[in-house]
């Protein structure tokens, strides 16, 4: 964070202000985990504060400390709505541009409130009276943390705030092994479970979560599973009518596309899920190494991210985009046989 950028920070939290804080859509552990843990902060320094979410997450993050607190816009509008009105400042956390909210983005677009934007995706979006915005850190979590850090607050940093972090830290590096994670990442994170992080229960409440159905439609998953070998990259697909068969919950396919990636020689994997009810196919892309599925997904797919995560649609049909994949690879092949 720039020093002009900290020093308004401090300033406009010096004085009570009502605060909206919110994660992207579809938010994920790490959105929940650092949206989760800065409202405790906030609330410990006197302000009123609530976390606006665009809409539901998994039920493995439905356990998080203050989650219960948590005002989702689409289920709850008028509320959301009031809060995000009335707001005098407005975190964005875990996300670059506001269009990433959905259809929440008129009621910011629309908001007095100033925006803090604290995040770690590339090409942030300029609407942010600070942002903080580092692109080398593995987590918005982390990311938190060395603002508390920042702020001089990390003894303000309690057990509920330690397993927040953590958890967020812990998904957005698939569990501290991406190339993202560093020594200042276990340094965090030896932090946090000093001040009262459990990470063996909270790798439980995430991981050892599954039930049958969830199991069953990842042996799906992988038999959809379709290597192109040429291009060393491999896809996945699943279709509305096999989600439905296996009682789908959101969250249920997360994590599926790193198997595509665990095939050995394979530098990109991607799965497309069909959802009939948005008329899309969500795309998730993974990549090992230099090559950039964030420019792939932006290209291609109206999407982004990072270089090795990225998500992005397509309005097409589950076999048109997966046909609109494969037609794009060769301007790719170089890259990827590197
Ligand atoms: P996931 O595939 O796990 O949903 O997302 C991987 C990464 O890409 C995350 O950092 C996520 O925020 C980002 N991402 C996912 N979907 C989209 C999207 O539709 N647009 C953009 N810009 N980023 C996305
Ligand atoms: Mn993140």
């Amino acid at each position: 964070m720039k020093e002009s950028e900290l020093a308004l920070l401090k300033e406009l939290l010096a004085t009570p202000k009502k605060i909206v804080i919110i994660p992207h859509k579809n938010p994920d552990g790490d959105a929940m985990g650092s949206t989760l843990a800065l409202y405790q902060y906030l609330i410990k320094i006197g302000h009123t504060a609530n976390v606006v979410t665009p809409n539901d997450y998994p039920k493995f993050l439905k356990w998080l400390p203050f989650e219960n607190t948590v005002i989702k816009y689409d289920l709850q509008n008028k509320k959301a709505v009031r809060h995000i009105k009335e707001a005098e400042l407005i975190f964005t956390l875990d996300f670059n541009a506001l269009s990433r909210v959905a259809e929440m983005e008129p009621a910011l677009q629309k908001a007095k409130a100033q925006f803090i934007m604290i995040d770690h995706h590339q090409q942030p979006d300029d609407y942010a009276v600070v942002t903080y915005s580092d692109t080398s850190v593995c987590a918005t979590c982390q990311m938190v943390y060395h603002t508390f850090e920042m702020l001089n607050a990390t003894d303000l940093v309690d057990a509920d705030m330690a397993t927040c972090l953590y958890t967020g830290i812990m998904t957005d590096t698939g569990s501290f092994r991406f190339r993202s994670t560093t020594a200042t990442t276990h340094r965090v994170i030896a932090d946090l479970i000093e001040k009262g992080a459990d990470n063996a229960f909270i790798h439980e409440k995430i991981y050892d979560a599954n039930n049958f159905s969830r199991l069953q439609l990842l042996g799906t998953a992988l038999t959809n599973l379709h290597r192109l070998e040429e291009f060393k990259a491999a896809y996945i697909t699943l279709s509305q009518e096999e989600l439905d068969a296996h009682n789908y919950q959101k969250g249920d396919t997360e994590g599926f596309v790193n198997y595509g990636l665990s095939l050995e020689h394979t530098v990109l994997a991607l799965i497309f899920i069909e959802n009939k009810k948005e008329g899309i196919i969500k795309i998730s892309l993974r990549s090992k190494g230099d090559f950039s599925v964030n420019l792939m997904a932006r290209e291609h797919f109206e999407g982004g991210g990072h270089n090795n995560a990225a998500g992005g649609k397509s309005d097409r049909s589950l076999e048109e985009t997966v046909a609109y994949f494969i037609s794009i690879l060769p301007q790719y092949k170089d890259a990827l046989n590197e």
